[in-house]
């Protein structure tokens, strides 16, 4: 090092010996490349993403470790890979799958903590793999999303605060309950949990409430874009499903995990994700004439959008508990029996606003039933 460089350092370390707040400390620091690679953060990166299993993809989630000067840009984080032989995403010989980030939110539960939302690409690093439902779905950053995801909570094969072998009291106190009797001693310490560190990432989440059956609970996630509502709907399960871990529950996401046999007078209601949506047309124009046609594409394409609104939903959308049958397309106001519930501000409006798709469920893949809601509308001319 020249003796200038030495004086200047000499000076600086001076400086910030001087300076009063952290913030000029740190600016100084900043100017000494050798201190800063000493004072640069190890950041925990991890990586997130679903594997290949069907008919219902799974978390899986890795660690790596980088310095960064500061919280890293979505454009800082390297591709990454894993051996897709163990995700039934690839065969034993030729194994290796591509993760690319595709979001990053800031994970409070870790000191310098990352969560990076991953496409799973081919070798290539440019081919979305088959399992990657997120590459290949229409987007557009004007339509909005309201997912309403519900779940149970399930601890030793049933919901949580099930009796071994049986059953609580029937459904009715559980629906936004309180008390001991109708939440239990740990489903609450949960969801508050999941809605700290959700919003301490960025993360939009809107609400919660306890659902009807014991032990199911619901949150919303709201978002702009197809793509950026439905990473925030994985990286919210992501953080739920974790979070759980060291009570000893895990999250049931199927959409009707409690099946009453027959002649078994208690039934037991199933998990949605209701899908709101919006698109700008729908909240700035509008009109009976528009909603009529949006309806009839709807009901055209009913099978396509069944198809990709979660496994095993003629089980859960079967007309009772506030469902449509799975075969049958309707709308209505204000109704919960309905395929889409038309909410009274969107009648008293002018039909402008949004509307509920009530039928995907609580496993659906969240960019798959975006994906389609836009196809759908793209196919409906606003003139
Ligand atoms: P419900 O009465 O069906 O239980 P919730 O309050 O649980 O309704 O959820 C309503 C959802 O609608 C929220 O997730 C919210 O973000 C969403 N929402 C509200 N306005 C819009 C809009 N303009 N476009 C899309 N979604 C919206
Ligand atoms: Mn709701
Ligand atoms: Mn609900
Ligand atoms: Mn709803």
């Amino acid at each position: 090092m020249q003796g200038a460089d030495l004086d200047s350092e000499f000076f600086v370390l001076w400086r910030i010996g001087h300076s009063k707040s952290l913030r000029t400390r740190r600016e100084n620091l900043n100017q000494i490349p050798a201190l800063n690679r000493l004072t640069m953060p190890k950041y925990k990166l991890e990586y997130i993403w679903l594997d290949g299993y069907t008919p219902l993809a799974s978390l899986r989630s890795k660690t790596q470790i980088k310095e960064f000067a500061s919280f890293p840009k979505l454009e800082q984080l390297p591709m990454w890979g894993f051996d897709g032989s163990s995700t039934q995403q690839a065969e034993g010989k030729n194994s290796d799958c591509i993760l690319k980030p595709v979001a990053v939110y800031p994970d409070i539960t870790r000191k310098d903590g990352v969560l990076v939302m991953s496409e799973v690409m081919m070798p290539d690093g440019k081919t979305p793999h088959p399992s990657n439902s997120r590459a290949t779905i229409p987007d557009d950053p004007d339509t909005w999303f309201g997912f309403e995801q519900e779940y149970f909570f399930w601890k030793d094969g049933a919901p949580l605060g099930f009796p071994e072998g049986g059953f609580p009291a029937p459904q009715g106190p559980y629906y936004t309950g309180v008390g001991y009797k109708n939440v239990g001693p740990i489903a609450r310490k949960l969801v508050e949990e999941h809605i700290d560190t959700c919003l301490a990432g960025g993360i939009n989440l809107e609400g919660i409430n306890a659902e009807v059956a014991k032990g199911q609970w619901e949150f919303q996630i709201f978002g702009k874009g197809s793509k950026n509502a439905a990473d925030q709907m994985w990286v919210a399960r992501y953080i739920l499903t974790r979070l759980c871990e060291p009570y000893g529950v895990d999250i049931e996401w199927r959409c009707k995990p409690v099946l009453a046999p027959f002649n078994q007078p208690l039934d037991w209601n199933g998990s949605g994700m209701h899908c709101n949506f919006s698109t700008k047309y729908m909240r700035e124009v509008g009109g009976k004439a528009y909603f009529d046609k949006l309806m009839a594409a709807f009901n055209q394409y009913r099978d396509e959008h069944i198809a990709v609104y979660g496994p095993e939903n003629h089980l859960r959308l079967t007309g009772l508990h506030e469902t449509q049958s799975i075969d049958k397309f309707n709308f209505g106001l204000a109704d919960r029996g309905a395929s889409v519930r038309i909410p009274h501000s969107f009648i008293n409006n002018n039909y402008k606003g949004y509307l509920e798709d009530r039928r995907p469920n609580s496993a659906a893949d969240p960019y798959l039933v975006a994906g389609r809601i836009v196809k759908t509308i793209q196919l409906v001319p606003t003139s």
